[in-house]
Parts: C-alpha cells; sequence; structure tokens
C-alpha cells in the first residue's frame, strides 16, 4: 500500500521506478568454461621427460571440473582432432587407449581430423564406440549418396543454454589421407558447408552460442600459403560473431596472439596467452600432444559472451616451475596395460629380409646404400612419388639380415620426421637434385638418393632411368627435416606444390617392410 502511494506521488519519476523494479529480472551471469585440446597424435602416455600424458591431464581436468563447479559454473571438454598417428605404442593398438583415455577424461565432442583418416574407415567407426562421444564433421560427404559421412553436430545444455558445436575438417586431408581409405568421401570446403549448417542450427534449434570445433590450421590473418584456407578465414567467411568461439588445430601451434594477427613465435609454457580474435569469434588452440590444457572462462549474460581468463595449462612441460601434477590412478589402470602391449609389440616381427641393410654412419654418409635405397623406395610408395631423397645423416642404424621387429627399424629413424613431397617443375628439379648432390660425403649432408641418377662429369640427371624433362611436373618424396631445410638442403616449405603427410617416417618404412616381406636385400643395391 505504501509503495502505492508513493507511486502517485513520484508520478512523473515512474519510468525510473519501473526500471529499477525491472533490475532483478536481468539474467544472472552464467559461467561457462570452455577446455581443449588437439593434435593429441598417440601420445596416451607422457614422454622419457615425463611430460604430457592423460593420467596427468586427469587430475588437472579433474580439479577445474571440481572448481567451476563449485563456482556454480558448467563446462564443455573439446578437441580440435588428430587424435591418430605418431607413436607406435598407439599406432599398433588403432588409438584404442587415446579414444578409451579421452572417454575417461569426458571428453564432450570432438572435430574430425586428417589423420582419422590414415586407417581404413572401418576403424573410425571402431574409435566412435570407444570414445563414446560424437566425433563430428559437417564438410565430409559420401561421393555415393551425396550425403554428409558424419554428424555434423551435437547440441548441449550448460546452465540452461543451448549450446550447438558443430565440426569441420580440412580440405587438405583429400591431399594427404590415404586414397585407398578416402577414396568414396569428398571433402566440401568447410567456410560454405558452415554458412549453410550455422543458418540451418539457428532456425532448428534457436541455439544461444554455437561453436565450431575444427581441424583446419590457424593462419595469421588467413595467409595459409600452401595450406587449404583455415580457422582465420573461416571466420571471416561468416557472419560477424555467428560463431561465438572455434576451437581448432591441425596447425599445431600455441595460440596466442603477439598484436592483431600476429602470432606470436616464441611462446614458452606458463607464459600468459591471448587467443586470435577475428569477425567476433574467438579462435584458439592449445599446440599439441596435450602438452596444454586451455582454459577459457566465459561470462555469458543477456545474451552475449565475454571472455573473463583465457589460459594455456602446462601439462607436467619442462621448463614451468609449477609443481608436478600427479597421475591420476584410475587413468593408469587404464592405459598402462596398453602401454605395456604396446612396448611388447615393438618387439614382435613385422618382416624379414635376406640380407643385410647397411646403415652404418661411415657408409651412408659417403656412398650410396642399400639402406638409403629401401628407404627412398618406402617413402616414393607412400605418396606416389617419381623419386626420393633423404641425407645420409638421417639414417642412425643398420638392419641385420633375418627377421625385423618395429624397434629396428625406430632405431633406423628414431627422429619422428614426417613424410613429405613436393610436386615441382622438372627444370627446378634440376637444381635442387644438384645442390644436395654436391653436399660433400663424410657429412650428414651427404644425400641417399632412389630413382635418380647424376652423371659426375656432366651433371646429366636421368629420374627412373629416363632424362630429366624440364617442362615435365615431377613428385619428390622426402621428410619434412630436408624439407625445412635440415643439413644444409634448400628449403621447399614455401613451394607452392609442398606437402607435408603427417605420416611419420618409421611408419612408412615399417609398413613398406611388412608389405614387402620377405625382402631381398640385393635387389635395393645401389
Ligand atoms: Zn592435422
Amino acid at each position: 500500500m505504501q509503495l502505492a502511494r508513493l507511486r502517485l506521488l513520484l508520478l512523473p519519476f515512474f519510468a525510473v521506478y519501473l526500471f529499477a523494479c525491472a533490475a532483478p529480472q536481468i539474467d544472472p551471469p552464467k559461467q561457462i568454461t570452455i577446455l581443449h585440446t588437439n593434435d593429441h597424435h598417440g601420445r596416451f602416455w607422457r614422454n622419457e621427460q615425463g611430460e604430457y600424458g592423460m593420467a596427468a591431464r586427469k587430475t588437472l581436468i579433474d580439479a577445474i571440473r571440481q572448481e567451476v563447479a563449485a563456482n556454480g559454473g558448467e563446462l564443455l571438454l573439446l578437441s580440435g582432432g588428430d587424435i591418430n598417428t605418431g607413436v607406435p605404442e598407439s599406432d599398433l593398438q588403432q588409438a584404442e587407449p587415446d579414444f578409451l583415455g579421452m572417454r575417461m577424461l569426458g571428453y564432450d565432442a570432438m572435430a574430425l581430423g586428417n589423420h582419422e583418416f590414415d586407417n581404413p574407415l572401418a576403424v573410425i567407426e571402431k574409435q566412435r564406440q570407444w570414445a563414446g562421444f560424437p566425433m563430428l564433421s559437417a564438410n565430409i560427404y559420401d561421393k555415393r549418396t551425396g550425403k554428409r559421412k558424419y554428424q555434423a553436430y551435437q547440441m548441449f545444455e550448460r546452465l540452461g543454454l543451448r549450446i550447438a558445436v558443430l565440426g569441420l575438417t580440412t580440405e587438405d586431408t583429400a591431399k594427404i589421407g590415404n586414397p585407398a581409405f578416402i577414396g568414396e568421401l569428398e571433402f566440401r570446403d568447410p567456410k560454405a558447408e558452415a554458412a549453410k549448417l550455422v543458418a540451418e542450427i539457428q532456425t532448428k534449434e534457436q541455439p544461444d552460442l554455437i561453436i565450431a570445433v575444427t581441424h583446419m590450421g590457424h593462419y595469421d590473418d588467413a595467409k595459409s600459403g600452401v595450406n587449404a584456407p583455415g580457422d582465420v578465414a573461416l571466420a571471416r567467411a561468416l557472419p560477424e560473431g555467428s560463431l561465438a568461439m572455434v576451437i581448432g588445430g591441425h596447425s599445431q601451434e600455441p595460440l596466442c596472439m603477439e598484436k592483431p594477427n600476429h602470432n606470436r613465435t616464441d611462446y614458452q609454457p606458463g607464459q600468459a596467452c591471448q587467443p586470435d580474435k577475428q569477425n567476433g569469434t574467438w579462435i584458439m588452440q592449445a599446440h599439441e600432444w596435450g602438452k596444454y590444457v586451455g582454459r577459457a572462462d566465459f561470462t555469458y549474460q543477456q545474451g552475449k559472451l565475454s571472455l573473463g581468463r583465457y589460459q594455456l595449462l602446462p601439462v607436467n612441460l619442462q621448463g614451468v616451475p609449477e609443481p608436478a601434477i600427479s597421475e591420476n590412478t584410475q587413468m593408469l589402470q587404464l592405459i598402462r596395460p596398453y602401454q605395456e602391449k604396446g612396448q611388447a609389440k615393438l618387439s614382435v616381427k613385422i618382416g624379414e629380409t635376406h640380407g643385410g641393410f647397411e646403415g652404418n654412419r661411415d657408409k651412408v654418409r659417403f656412398v650410396q646404400t642399400n639402406l638409403g635405397q629401401l628407404i627412398g623406395a618406402a617413402q616414393m610408395y607412400k605418396v606416389g612419388a617419381d623419386l626420393a631423397i633423404i641425407s645420409g645423416g638421417g639414417i642412425r642404424d643398420s638392419i641385420a639380415s633375418g627377421d625385423i621387429s618395429y624397434k629396428q627399424v625406430l632405431k633406423v629413424q628414431p627422429f619422428g620426421n614426417t613424410l613429405a613431397y613436393v610436386d615441382m617443375k622438372g627444370e627446378a628439379l634440376r637444381a635442387y637434385l644438384l645442390n644436395v648432390a654436391a653436399k660433400s660425403p663424410d657429412s650428414g649432408a651427404y644425400a641417399q638418393l632412389y630413382n635418380v641418377k647424376i652423371s659426375d662429369k656432366d651433371g646429366v640427371i636421368e629420374i627412373a632411368g629416363k632424362p630429366l624433362q624440364s617442362e615435365r611436373l615431377y613428385r619428390l618424396a622426402l621428410n619434412s627435416f630436408n624439407a625445412s631445410g635440415g643439413d644444409g638442403y634448400p628449403v621447399l616449405l614455401t613451394h607452392p606444390g609442398y606437402v607435408d603427410t603427417g605420416f611419420v617416417d618409421a611408419e612408412v618404412l615399417r609398413e613398406f617392410i611388412t608389405l614387402n616381406s620377405p625382402l631381398d636385400a640385393q635387389t635395393f643395391a645401389p
């Protein structure tokens, strides 16, 4: 009653009064935390220095879950994809420990990365069962049916907010995936797919937020060079802010901006990190291998999302002063048997050879050897190249006559370089070959050449027994180390025909040996 009288008295201020009265109806702020990782690449177990690993990641994420819940917040745990390929113990078990580990960590969704297609498509189905959470990609189509091959998006509810998470995969998968496995798939332009799908989700689901989990790479200022367009191009191609954020992968960098459109190149674990923002969309990526868990604490209020704090939380990385994160026992119980089984598998016979392969450093840095030829043949086979090259310094051990184990192959190529190729004109190839062929013996740079003959006297070059043609396009297979200028080789990373397949060199050699076993060492005589 008193209030009613007051209202009459203060009639001129009625509007002000109404405003004040409405104030309590403003939604309270909602705390939404996004945790993210990407490019796990088989690192379910810690490395020899005790860095990363899913057991420590579990301890870290569990603690964050508790903290967020205690503050009345809720979270989503997302991955930018590429769970597969990179560690023999994981590769040999089709990444089963990795996907089961992700399930235990409570991942909500992930993007399908290009390396999810390193195995036959049936393996992805198995991995989906192990994971138990959606593996998303909106832009992969089945050529026969013309329909999407995989789930495009998933709806989540957090603190009453409707959150759509959609997935996208780099078009480059068509270039770097195994043609035997992806032949029936079409990788469409993710920007166009996202535009279509965002509109569809907005109508159908009326979400409060749309998040993209992508495996497309982050490239400063959308300059993707020889790569397919990445997350920056995606954010710019859509109506402003239609994606609240992109949780990315593929370029495998700590994404911490120095200034607009410039990612830092000197980021050290433990330092502050500013994610990218393009056209109203946050873009985040947490380097690789579970080295970090990205943590973004958002506040959502009155239809607006604002980023409070962003961190890349290091998982037991060296050089970080913080105390070590202990390993979660339950996770260790899950993954330890796989680690042991994986290591045991390394000693198992993968093939055999009649006659040994020469990898002694007194040989591979001086003369052409049959092991140089074998590695060249494996590289060439894997990417359908015309010729192959590896510097002698990249070959670290011999293979004896008899049974061959994966362990032995890993001794030959211990560095975990990836296989790359370059499509280049004969003329450019001639210049390249003359350059590397001139590297002096008795150095790691001495080149082992496969399917190439260079005559000492006049520099005449033959590829597969035929004179090199200046105008023809050739495919050269080599590892990422040499391609990036390792051993003083010309840098090929920026060549428009350059593709890094991401296949680990030792795995490529293992596969070749298995496919061609028993090997006859003599047939690889230089
Ligand atoms: Zn990738």
